[in-house]
């Protein structure tokens, strides 16, 4: 932890130019607000598809106007390769998290899916590769499990997937591998298990679980819980998604370009997660609370259990969860509250 702190001091002493795609996503919007309060210069690309302008003038917010100025948005599309020669351009790090997000949506619409997650992802790599970019580090997901029955996750024991999404997820990690072996482009991917954490959109059919449920507790409404509730997940808070990000930035030249879990390695069942979440409305909304989960058959296609094995990323990035599910759910909250949605 001593020698991140110092890495991180360090890059801010000596600030970098870093290309950012995604940028006005939930987890994009949060690694831009994290290199702007690290005095970076940011170059990010969004087509705004599901990003939105209040991501930004959150980060805004947060950041003041002066760190602000090191922001340059560009409006575009990762299947542009010129959006992406852009993007690239300079650039120190690219960290790359433009995608059709969605597993649901992926199965309504699998050759977008290809063309944005895979056509997108290896633009940026050969866009890196031609600006001479030293490493690029990419969303990848735990949805490239599929159907494989390990648990806990192991990064080199996978299953079949389950969707075009997850599918595309691993396509992106087999270019990667094979872009660094012809090209020499180091790139590093995050299988990012279930993020939380605020702006994330509680809106739409494809809403995550976390601000969904925390919508419909603040308007008084029940939450759904598909099947006995027993189905579990590792949910991990925002904050390690930014340090395992920066953590794969920062690492030495030569660091193999694999795909590394990110999560906190403990499963939370669904209905645990439903009882700290009515709690922590109850607390905070006296009455919004107390309404009870509609329960409903189990949805076709869910995995049950999902729980990742942190000993790859700790070994090689160094990377260590802090806080609990707790606290970052308290956190979360305290955010959705405020903003008065
Ligand atoms: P998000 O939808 O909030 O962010 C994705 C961003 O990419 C949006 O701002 C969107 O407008 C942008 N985008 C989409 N298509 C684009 C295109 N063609 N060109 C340019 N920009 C485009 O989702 P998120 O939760 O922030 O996810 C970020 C990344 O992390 C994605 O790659 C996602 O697959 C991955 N991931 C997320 C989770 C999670 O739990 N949130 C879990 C696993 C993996």
């Amino acid at each position: 932890m001593a020698l991140f702190k110092e890495q991180l001091d360090h890059l801010r002493q000596a600030p970098r130019r870093w290309g950012l795609t995604g940028v006005a996503g939930f987890i994009g919007s949060h690694l831009l607000q994290t290199l702007l309060e690290l005095d970076q210069e940011v170059v990010g690309l969004d087509d705004f598809s599901t990003g939105r302008a209040f991501n930004l003038a959150d980060v805004r917010g947060q950041v003041g106007e002066e760190r602000w100025r090191r922001f340059t948005l560009i409006e575009g599309d990762v299947r542009d390769p010129e959006a992406c020669r852009r993007t690239c351009e300079g650039a120190w790090r690219v960290l790359h998290q433009a995608a059709l997000a969605s597993v649901p949506r992926s199965i309504e619409n699998p050759l977008l899916t290809q063309q944005v997650n895979v056509g997108g992802f290896l633009n940026i790599l050969l866009a890196a590769r031609d600006a001479g970019v030293g490493r690029v580090v990419y969303a990848s997901s735990s949805a490239v499990y599929g159907d494989g029955p390990t648990q806990p996750k192991v990064e080199a024991d996978l299953g079949i997937p389950l969707s075009p999404y997850g599918l595309s997820k691993l396509m992106d990690e087999q270019w990667a591998a094979l872009c660094d072996r012809l090209y020499s482009q180091s790139a590093i991917g995050l299988r990012y298990f279930n993020v939380f954490g605020p702006r994330q959109d509680p809106e739409g059919a494809y809403a995550a679980v976390i601000p969904r449920w925390i919508e419909q507790l603040r308007a008084g409404r029940a939450c759904t819980i598909f099947g006995d509730g027993e189905t579990s997940r590792d949910f991990c808070y925002i904050g390690d998604v930014m340090q395992a990000n920066l953590r794969a930035a920062l690492a030495p030249p030569g660091t193999p370009s694999r795909a590394f879990n990110v999560a906190r390695g403990e499963a939370t069942s669904l209905n645990q997660l439903h009882q700290v979440l009515r709690e922590g409305v109850e607390a905070r909304i006296p009455g919004l609370g107390c309404v009870e989960a509609r329960r409903v058959a189990p949805r076709a296609g869910d995995i049950r259990h999902s729980r990742a094995d942190l000993r790859q990323i700790q070994e090689v990035l160094g990377f260590a969860p802090e806080g609990t599910v707790a606290q970052g759910l308290r956190d979360t909250l305290d955010w959705y509250l405020a903003q008065g949605r």
